[in-house]
């Protein structure tokens, strides 16, 4: 059986943003986000969520803004540590009581997050697996529309000022996997800092990026956390030998296309498959 993931609704494409250290922009940048109607994920630091931090947001802030515009909130590490070189004992403390701080302020279980410099390592991975967190995204830009081969080093498709942005925008936007039933899903990850619009004084720059997208209504926009959910989702589907059937265990309902048919995994249930 030949099956292609399709995001909700039969989206061949997934759009989502990834911005770093909740800092008092996050604000205007998600009032734009949401003015277009894209999501993302938002990587606070725990310990700096305090208006003594330059440009920091405080917790209070923090929390109303995230939620109510229901964005991911997901780690960056407790104090922002540079944890090149650092012992086991600090990569542990550095990130279990960023999960800890965050999960109590957010009242959310953490699923992921950024590397804070961009600084990983096997410890760093190992670390996060043991807290279960599932995802995280490194700062090494691909340059492409795949979907992670390894959730816990997420290369982002680029930075919001990379040089070729609306180039790589452009062919995110042409590409149309439904043309043929047998095409892989797109996805376009986004990152950046919000100040960096502030500090350049080029808010037109994400305008204009998300005003774009907002024409084409074939792309799901997702947090980090709902794509990889879903992908998982996906992946844990269970075919019979016959190929008559699928079982979905999770709890989101799954689109594909099996054999050159749309099929619909219904959620904790088996669908038939005609
Ligand atoms: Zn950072």
């Amino acid at each position: 059986m030949q099956k292609f993931m399709r995001f909700p609704n039969w989206k061949p494409k997934a759009m989502t943003l990834s911005y770093d250290d909740a800092v008092i922009f996050d604000e205007k940048l998600i009032g734009i986000m949401q003015k277009y109607g894209l999501k993302g994920t938002f990587n606070v630091n725990g310990g700096m969520m305090s208006d003594k931090f330059y440009r920091r947001m405080d917790e209070t802030t923090a929390l109303k803004l995230y939620k109510e515009f229901r964005m991911e909130v997901a780690m960056h590490g407790y104090g922002h540590a540079f944890l090149g070189g650092c012992t086991g004992a600090d990569i542990i403390k550095e990130y279990y009581e960023d999960k800890v701080k965050l999960e109590e302020t957010f009242g959310e279980i953490m699923r992921g997050g950024a590397y804070a410099f961009g600084i990983y390592n096997d410890e760093i991975v190992n670390v996060l697996k043991t807290l279960g967190v599932g995802y995280f995204r490194t700062t090494e830009c691909s340059g492409n529309f795949e979907l992670p081969a390894d959730w816990l080093r997420w290369q982002p498709t680029c930075r919001h000022a990379a040089a070729n942005l609306f180039e790589l925008l452009d062919s995110f936007l042409a590409e149309s996997p439904d043309k043929s039933y047998n095409a892989k899903p797109r996805l376009f990850y986004l990152f950046g800092h919000s100040y960096e619009f502030e500090d350049n004084d080029n808010w037109e720059r994400i305008e204009r990026f998300c005003a774009k997208t907002a024409q084409y209504n074939d792309i799901w926009h997702a947090t980090n956390a709902e794509i990889y959910d879903y992908v998982q989702a996906y992946d844990n589907l269970i075919f019979s030998a016959a190929g008559d059937k699928v079982l979905n265990n999770s709890a989101t309902d799954v689109y594909l296309w099996l054999n050159k048919r749309k099929v619909l995994a219904r959620a904790n249930s088996v669908t038939e498959i005609e």
